[in-house]
């Protein structure tokens, strides 16, 4: 089997001693104690792949599929590791050599014949009609097809903060597919259409609501095309209005989604908002910001072992219990997989989007600042 992408890392992975740190932080090791489903076991199979010293059995590709890119193994990694880049490289090769995981041919045919990874071919109206805007809503699947209050919400406030907006003719981002080692061709395919998509509209800014899809936007996009906009995500942007809020007496807490946490090191944002809430009480989690503990749900993580996403959703929900009583994120898949969790432990905690719960406090009359 060729494995030209790992070989590229193959001196990276050399460097690794061993020293099993990144055991401590893994969502997946933690969930089932199985060293080949932490960072250094992959790292071992990754090697042993590119190097043609083992065979990619079912056992060898379903463990290369057991990482959510939470990124939390690389933050401990005292040789700074780049895991993800081996993970995505090796699942490239093993998708180039046929090695497909049934639940991601589904999600790759999916977006291949709707624009989206739940195959869903009904428009949804949110009610803004496409326009020449300065300012982009871009929605994104989850919140478009499944958590579509989150949508809704986020549309709200933008109307009540009199922001001059569009939503664009967007498709998926192809997170999934650049996360599960689909071809590269097919999501710059996606790419193309969704820049395409914001400058038809003449948008200068475009706002996320989707922590997978803002990451996505800004290392990837930028990678391969020249965006001519600026991307935020809506907790960037409401951090910076004057909002006028609703008391709520009740006690929240925050899980910070990997992929703008992480990732992109967003982590005042969202608690600056959540601390504007007049009588709110707010509390961090044992496990919180760079230290944040994965919902599960990312990296193909969730369709590939739905089983592992709902316990690492319910161990985090657990946490979040143990502290307050309203759970808010800011990323629509977020939301999703810890209700997921949800329907097994039955956690006494209301999960929300930060969009849901700013909207429902938010007095109208207010006026946004930051209108570019
Ligand atoms: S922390 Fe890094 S060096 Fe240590 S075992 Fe894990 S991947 Fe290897
Ligand atoms: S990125 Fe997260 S899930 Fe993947 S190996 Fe590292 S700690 Fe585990």
């Amino acid at each position: 089997m060729k494995m030209d992408r790992a070989r590229e890392l193959e001196k990276e992975m050399l460097t690794c001693t061993f020293c099993g740190f990144c055991k401590s932080v893994c969502p997946y090791f933690e969930d089932n104690q199985w060293d080949p489903s932490v960072a250094r076991g992959k790292v071992i199979l990754a090697y042993g792949l590119a190097r043609n010293e083992i065979e990619p059995d079912d056992s060898v590709v379903k463990r290369m599929y057991q990482c959510t890119t939470c990124k939390d193994c690389e933050r401990r990694c005292p040789s700074n590791i780049r895991v993800i880049d081996i993970v995505q490289a090796t699942r490239a090769d093993l998708v180039k050599a046929g090695h497909v995981i049934p639940a991601h041919a589904k999600i790759v045919e999916n977006i291949e014949n709707t624009g989206n990874p739940y195959g869903e071919t009904k428009d949804v109206d949110f009610g803004v009609h496409p326009k020449e805007a300065n300012v982009g809503y871009f929605i994104g699947c989850t919140a478009r097809y499944r958590n579509t209050s989150i949508a809704q919400h986020s549309i709200s406030i933008l109307k009540k903060l009199r922001i001059d907006f569009t939503l664009i003719d967007e498709v998926c981002c192809g997170s999934t597919l650049h996360r599960i080692g689909q071809p590269q061709n097919d999501f710059v395919r996606l790419m193309k259409e969704n820049v395409k998509a914001a400058q038809d509209r003449g948008v200068k800014k475009l706002l996320f609501t989707c922590a997978g899809c803002l990451h996505t936007f800004k290392e990837e996009y930028a990678k391969h095309l020249d965006c001519s906009f600026e991307v935020e995500h809506m907790v960037q942007f409401l951090a910076r209005q004057n909002l006028k809020l609703r008391p709520l007496p009740r006690k929240i807490t925050y899980h910070d989604p990997c992929h703008i946490g992480r990732h992109m090191k967003i982590y005042e944002e969202p608690r600056a908002l959540l601390k504007k809430i007049p009588e709110a009480e707010f509390v961090e989690m044992r496990q919180s910001q760079e230290s944040s503990r994965c919902c599960g749900g990312g990296g193909g993580v969730r369709s590939a072992d739905p089983d592992a996403s709902r316990r690492m959703a319910s161990k985090r929900l657990d946490s979040a219990s143990e502290v307050a009583d309203v759970l808010v994120t800011s990323c629509p898949f977020c939301v999703n997989t810890l209700e997921f969790g949800n329907e097994t432990v039955e956690a006494d905690i209301e999960i929300l989007d930060i969009t849901e719960l700013i909207d429902g406090l938010l007095v109208t009359s207010c006026i946004g600042d930051d209108a570019p």
